[in-house]
């Protein structure tokens, strides 16, 4: 495993906008704002959600539809560069009104209520996302 030490710059704070699609509007934020290697987290509702699980065997994610509100209990992520653009990769708890939670990895099609976000830029060069034969998913570089 190969780490790689980084700095924090100035965090990028703020609202993020109703009826948006989620993870659309995270990767647009952090293209307007020039950020290409980060942190993302962000706490709020959505209106709908769409999330995957990586099914291990198959290769491939499964993805599952939640057609109704929900609470963003913790939303994290990281951003780096896929196919060269910023992507985020972020996974979602998301909450029901009786406190369940389910999450899984972010997927477009999950539909903002209210959302507050914190992106935190790195230094350096940022990671490259690349195919891994082993899992057969797009990774950083070992
Ligand atoms: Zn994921």
């Amino acid at each position: 495993m190969a780490m790689q030490a980084v700095e924090t710059g100035k965090a990028f704070t703020g609202r993020l906008a109703h009826g948006a699609d989620l993870l659309a509007e995270l990767t647009r934020l952090c293209t307007e704002h020039g950020i290409r290697f980060g942190r993302v987290e962000a706490i709020g509702a959505v209106q709908r959600a769409r999330i995957g699980f990586y099914d291990q065997a198959a290769r491939e994610y499964v993805f599952q539809a939640i057609e109704r509100p929900l609470e963003i209990v913790s939303l994290l992520g990281n951003i780096s560069i896929k196919d060269g653009a910023p992507m985020v990769h972020a996974h979602i708890a998301l909450a029901d009104r009786e406190g369940r939670v389910l999450g899984g990895h972010l997927a477009e099609g999950t539909i903002l209520f209210a959302g507050e976000a914190v992106l935190q830029p790195f230094s350096g060069p940022p990671p490259v996302r690349a195919f891994d034969e082993p899992t057969g998913l797009s990774l950083w570089p070992a």
